[in-house]
């Protein structure tokens, strides 16, 4: 069944609405940036991103069509859950409101967080703007690597290896933004030649979620 008009409305009010309010938690954090986690000022849960309780907000607004006068009320739930459901396991962040679905969705690569040497830090900030974009583009989005061959040895001369490269993609897979990239040894997947990331699975993506 398609969205009404005024589904439509409520869920584009919704998400503009959460994105100002991500957007002032991110210059709250800034202003306090030197606030310990657990004084009463800190504005998320001390363990944020990691967090197990659901950080919620009341939103409310008035839309006047003509005569009537319509009020609207929603609570938006922040929530953190790490996916077991596949091998693959991404770390999911939602933003949710209490009668619709889901408005916001940031997937992170499990293995980038369990990548020690990772030069990408998955902190609370870099959630929340995950979560911006998220909003901005109306679309799930997923952080994870892909290895490309370095075929630039002007950039760097002299090492021998693979070029990690760390994104942000929709999940239709468009580019939204890059975080950071490294040199890994040459390592493939046992049953493509895809280049893998240094650790984790030896099989790609594909491979892992297919067999
Ligand atoms: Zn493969």
């Amino acid at each position: 069944m398609n969205p009404t008009p005024e589904q439509l409305m409520i869920g584009k009010r919704l998400r503009d609405f959460s994105a100002s309010w991500i957007r002032n938690l991110r210059d709250t954090l800034q202003t306090l940036s030197t606030l310990p986690r657990n004084s009463y000022a800190y504005p998320l849960p001390s363990n944020f991103p990691f967090f197990d309780t659901s950080l919620q907000e009341k939103i409310h607004w008035i839309e006047v069509h003509g005569n009537t006068t319509r009020r609207y009320g929603f609570v938006v739930h922040f929530e953190y859950h790490l996916d077991t459901t596949n091998l693959w396991s991404p770390a999911v962040w939602i933003v949710r409101s209490s009668a619709m679905s889901i408005l916001g969705r940031v997937e992170v690569d499990f293995r980038i967080l369990s990548d020690t040497d990772s030069p990408v830090v998955i902190d609370e900030d870099f959630v929340l703007e995950m979560m911006l974009h998220s909003f901005l583009r109306e679309q799930p989005m997923r952080f994870s690597s892909r290895v490309v061959p370095n075929i630039n040895p002007v950039i760097y001369p002299g090492v021998i290896g693979n070029i990690e490269i760390f994104e942000l993609r929709t999940f239709d897979g468009v580019l939204v933004l890059e975080r950071g990239r490294r040199m890994v040894a040459n390592r493939i997947c046992s049953m493509c030649d895809q280049l893998l990331p240094p650790s984790g699975p030896n099989v790609c993506i594909s491979h892992l979620l297919n067999t």
